[in-house]
């Protein structure tokens, strides 16, 4: 569903400077599957999911989703976005418009009611009926379990119910991958645990998901295959029991061993 070849992209440091983030990118995320991407702070995690949705522009490689590919090369231009006589904004907008986006604070529309907020994209985005867009977020927000909030506006809800709003908010736009960046990382265990059970749905659904995550125990327990990025590369790729497994680079254990409650140490 999602692949990443060669995929470069470096930040400007001043104006001599350059600092290569994602150094080669080789990545496959399966149809109906859940990629859990883990690894140390700095490794490009964000960076990397950034780049499948185009918030981020690869300088160099080739992206595909959902069957659409798009090649980088460092040598093109890119105007803003906005500017629709490009047609490259064009492609760019459409492949983003396959991918859902949830960030790790929740980032959803401050003067808009929960119920709003989910309807916003649907309607002005992929000119779906007021009514037909209001039904979907209604069921949605069911699926969340947060239909009684459907008129609330999000200062008033605590993290965890601001992130089941964005989930459901990503759902709206009917995705055919879904990217969480460190869903729960801003919330207290307690919530972390109620918008898990929704990404657990989720995973249950079959739907296509890669999931950036500091909570190893989460990813083992649901990820069908876990990509461990260090140093701007996909360094280890396997099933939660190869990763989690003994036969693994040392630089993955060490990780797993600095990152996780006892039960983890490997
Ligand atoms: P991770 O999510 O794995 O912690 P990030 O992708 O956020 O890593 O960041 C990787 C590196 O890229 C960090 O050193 C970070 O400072 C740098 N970086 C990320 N985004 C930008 C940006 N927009 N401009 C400059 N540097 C950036
Ligand atoms: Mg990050």
């Amino acid at each position: 569903m999602v692949y990443l070849n060669a995929v470069k992209k470096s930040f400007k440091q001043g104006p001599h400077k350059t600092l290569p983030v994602l150094r080669n990118i080789n990545f496959h995320a399966p149809r109906g599957k859940t990629t859990a991407l883990i690894g140390p702070s700095g490794a490009g995690k964000s960076t990397m999911l950034r780049c499948i949705n185009l918030l981020e522009i690869p300088d160099e490689g080739a992206l595909r989703v959902a069957g659409k590919e798009i090649r980088f090369d460092k040598n093109e231009k890119y105007p803003p976005l906005g500017k629709s006589h490009f047609i490259r904004q064009k492609e760019i907008l459409d492949l983003r418009r396959h991918t859902g986006m949830v960030f790790q604070n929740f980032q959803l529309f401050p003067h808009k009611t929960v119920l709003e907020n989910i309807m916003e994209g649907p309607v002005l985005v992929k000119k779906e009926s007021p009514r037909e867009a209001r039904a979907f977020a209604l069921a949605l927000l069911e699926k969340v379990e947060m239909s009684e909030k459907k008129d609330s506006y999000p200062s008033t809800l605590s993290g965890g119910q601001q992130q089941r709003v964005a989930i459901a908010r990503a759902l709206g736009m009917r995705p055919d991958v879904l990217l969480f960046d460190e869903p729960t990382s801003a919330l207290d265990p307690e919530l972390e645990r109620e918008v898990l059970k929704v990404i657990r749905t989720l995973v249950e659904e079959n739907n296509t998901m890669i999931i950036v995550t500091h909570n190893l125990l989460f990813a083992r327990e649901v990820a069908d295959f876990i990509a461990f990025l260090d140093d701007g590369e996909v360094a280890t790729y396997g099933t939660p029991a190869e990763i989690f497994g003994r036969a693994m680079p040392k630089r993955v254990t060490d990780f797993i061993a600095a990152m996780s409650p006892e039960d983890y140490t490997i």
